[in-house]
């Protein structure tokens, strides 16, 4: 039987890419989102075309839900409905805003909170039970390098992906032996439409040009001085779901071009 997988926020950048590497895997793979018919039907059709030359015979679901109003336990029970099953739950979703904590408004700091954070606690809280029914599971946090150290003007992201890292920690032990891993990936900055998004807000929080932003912001810390691919993130998620990573539990592995090596 294939195991199946379920990524939070994935008919978009990283999560798509993911999506897509585990379906050419052999995984039942679901989709979430909560974008407009077009962009999910693209992003249904992007996976299902990554197995077609091989006539693969997995399955793709896609599940609504807006993991901001705190619905990550309905999503998880949707997709076990689904699937029959819950083998690598991957929390990918996430937002951004760019702004001096002055300034920093309530409902951004809740949604980036909301999605960030309280969603994974909740998928993780209705996956952790099946997995040990089945005897195994693997469960990867795409958290950031901003949960491993701090930039200016991204309070609520960097207090979200600090707590992320604490939740797989702390999930970790509590599931060590129950053959279920629990890590979290910290990439630096992959080029997706939410960094394209945040290079306008910083260049207008810093008073500085796009170039300028991904010059002296994006790629200065970032020792390679290139960006992440999202292919990168997504071979560390196959691999961490593998039986070889039994042994990688509880650990925040940086994907960051030596950004937290300084
Ligand atoms: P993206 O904006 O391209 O994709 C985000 C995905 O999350 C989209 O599919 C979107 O529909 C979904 N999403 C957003 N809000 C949602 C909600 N309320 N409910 C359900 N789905 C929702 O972003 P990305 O750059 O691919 O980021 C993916 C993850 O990687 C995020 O957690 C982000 O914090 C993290 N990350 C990104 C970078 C980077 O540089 N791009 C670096 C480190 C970590």
């Amino acid at each position: 039987m294939a195991k199946a997988v379920l990524i939070t926020g994935s008919t978009s950048g990283i999560g798509l890419v993911i999506a897509r590497r585990f379906f050419e895997a052999g995984y039942d793979v679901g989709l979430n989102s909560f974008e407009p018919e077009a962009e999910i039907e693209a992003a249904l059709n992007e996976v299902k075309e990554t197995g077609s030359d091989r006539g693969n015979s997995s399955r793709v679901e896609y599940f609504q839900a807006d993991l901001a109003n705190n619905n990550g336990s309905e999503l998880v029970e949707d997709f076990i409905k689904t699937f029959g099953r819950i083998d690598v739950l991957i929390n990918n979703a996430g937002v951004q805003k760019v702004a001096p904590i002055e300034e920093f408004e309530t409902s951004d700091w809740e949604k980036i909170r909301a999605v960030g954070l309280d969603a994974a606690y909740q998928t993780i809280k209705s996956a952790v039970p099946a997995m040990k029914n089945q005897g195994w599971g693997r469960i990867i946090n795409i958290a950031s390098v901003h949960g491993l150290v701090a930039s200016p003007f991204k309070s609520a992201y960097v207090a979200a992906k600090h707590g992320l890292v604490g939740l797989t920690k702390t999930v970790a032990l509590e599931t060590a032996q129950s053959s279920i891993t629990v890590n979290a990936i910290c990439p630096g900055y992959v080029l997706t439409p939410l960094v394209e998004k945040q290079i306008e807000d910083q260049a207008n929080v810093h008073g500085i040009s796009r170039d300028e932003v991904v010059k002296t912001i994006m790629l200065a810390p970032q020792p390679t001085g290139k960006f992440v691919t999202p292919e990168e993130v997504a071979e560390l998620a196959i691999y961490l779901s593998g039986d070889m990573a039994r042994s990688i539990t509880g650990t925040s592995i940086a994907v960051d071009g030596g950004w937290t090596a300084r």
